[in-house]
């Protein structure tokens, strides 16, 4: 099933050029087979370095103009082409240009050898063991180059295990290097030496209409590599594309393959999953193709039993305020969204201590602990992130002791304000006292008397335990995370 996310779906894309006639029917055929581009894209059975059904797109054929490009990306494309090699813009940078949207970065492909970019700029350090990268360095700005490879043939440079790449090292052609790539629409080239788009994928016809498809065979494609399947959530999201048929269909049942991505790999993809601006439909995507409980389970568990239920909202709401600050280019912090991700795995975990007799501030202490450290089997928090998310969660019960001296003494704490912020979002779904968060709110733009009898009285509540349940939104005040 498609899953075509049409709110962002951008309307005023790229003024493609007129179908030609051939195209006209070949896509008229496509629809008639109900769908908007047929089959899953198929590498040639060898690939002879000549092109074979390569389509080459003029200037005036596509909308990618250089005032868009860097001016860093540029001079390395001409340089490179001074020095005798092709060069061209390739990947995402391309796929956004298209779409009219400013790219995160340039990437640069080239014929030239590492050592041989290295000739050519005196600014420049090779990287990587996987796959050798050149970085270009102007000033605090780098320039990725990296050499074409080719992703077929086994003449010991690449490496597999259970059908996964572990080493991919060797050089290939343009029309290999295409090959090799994630989706059609990632594989286009911008070609510095004439400004065409050079497309062996049909990757532009995928543009056109919006779709994300795997190049090749999907399943051996995310067997390769399961992070693909993160990928295609991602960019569906992020682009409003709507991810093919064929490459839906094997998610759910692959989605276990995750389990054998290295840790670190998978919490880089968390970030760029929940904190691109999209993080409440990518949430709801990644938990339509069964990819959240492959890494986040504890949630996902919980999230399972009260399907309709507070958890829910209280993460949609997390995320939606997440969305909303990078929207508005305000900074977030993964640790105040991850403290978010696992706070009802922790919070039901604290809860049994608590009624076993523990501590309340020791059992959130013990219960963040244990949930932690379960997810970085899995998905490498660092401890930068890690250490936070244990504070705000410890600091939850703190917050409800709201006399005498201590609101005072918590005010100070260096994570008093993100652990308001979390206490707000609690009671904003339902979860958390909402005269309890009222009363912080009050407190702090309280003068000093005010304050003090404030703290005679404490908030009038019931303490330990769920609080009512509600629906509508109460009437404390909304202070998104300051974090
Ligand atoms: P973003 O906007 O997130 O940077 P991107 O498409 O540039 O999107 P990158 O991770 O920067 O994504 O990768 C650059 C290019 O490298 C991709 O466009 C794709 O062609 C190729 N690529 C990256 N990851 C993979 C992968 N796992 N398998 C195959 N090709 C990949
Ligand atoms: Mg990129």
């Amino acid at each position: 099933m498609g899953y075509h996310l049409g709110r962002f779906h951008p309307t005023s894309t790229a003024p493609y050029p007129p179908l030609s006639i051939v195209d006209f029917i070949k896509k008229l055929l496509g629809n008639v087979a109900g769908d908007s581009g047929s089959a899953p894209v198929q590498a040639p059975a060898s690939q002879p370095a000549a092109a074979s059904g390569v389509r080459i797109y003029s200037r005036s054929e596509h909308n990618i103009s250089r005032a868009f490009i860097s001016e860093s990306s540029l001079k390395v494309l001409y340089r490179l082409r001074k020095a005798g090699y092709e060069a061209y813009l390739v990947g995402g940078c391309v796929r956004d240009l298209l779409l009219g949207r400013e790219p995160k970065d340039f990437d640069v492909a080239t014929n030239a050898e590492p050592e041989e970019v290295r000739r050519v700029f005196r600014n420049c350090r090779l990287i990587g063991r996987r796959f050798r990268l050149a970085h270009v360095f102007f000033g605090e700005h780098i320039v990725e180059v990296a050499t074409f490879r080719a992703s077929s043939g086994d003449d010991g440079e690449r490496v597999l295990e259970n059908g996964r790449i572990l080493r991919d090292n060797v050089y290939g052609s343009i029309e290999e290097d295409a090959w090799r790539r994630d989706f059609t629409v990632n594989a286009l080239y911008y070609n510095i030496a004439d400004f065409t788009v050079v497309d062996y994928v049909g990757g532009m016809e995928d543009h056109k209409a919006g779709v994300l498809r795997l190049i090749g065979q999907p399943e051996q494609r995310y067997r390769e590599d399961p992070v693909r399947m993160l990928r295609a959530v991602r960019f569906a999201v992020k682009l409003g594309f709507s991810i093919h048929p064929s490459c839906c269909e094997p998610i759910p049942r692959l989605a276990h393959l995750l389990a054998d991505i290295p840790s670190a790999r998978l919490y880089e993809e968390v970030i760029k999953l929940l904190l691109s601006g999209y993080g409440v439909q990518t949430f709801e995507q990644l938990r339509h193709y069964g990819l959240f409980a492959m890494l986040f389970p504890d949630t996902d568990a919980c999230l399972d039993r009260e399907p309709e239920g507070f958890p829910l909202t209280f993460l949609a709401k997390a995320l939606e305020d997440t969305d909303v600050r990078i929207q508005d280019d305000k900074s977030v912090a993964p640790f105040f969204l991850f403290a978010a991700l696992l706070w009802e795995p922790v919070r039901l975990l604290a809860q049994e201590r608590i009624e076993a007799g523990d501590n309340d501030v020791f059992a959130y202490q013990e219960a963040g602990s244990e949930v932690v450290s379960r997810l970085t089997r899995r998905i490498a928090i660092p401890r930068s992130v890690g250490l936070p998310m244990r504070e705000l969660w410890s600091l939850q019960p703190r917050l409800e002791r709201n006399t005498g001296g201590r609101p005072f003494k918590l005010m100070g704490h260096p994570k008093f304000r993100a652990a308001y912020d979390f206490l707000v979002l609690r009671a904003e779904t339902g979860e958390a006292d909402p005269d309890l968060a009222a009363w912080w709110t009050r407190f702090q733009g309280a003068g000093e008397s005010e304050q003090k009898s404030m703290t005679r009285e404490g908030a009038r509540r019931r303490r330990g335990g769920r609080p009512r349940r509600r629906r509508s939104k109460p009437a404390t005040a909304q202070h998104p995370p300051a974090v």
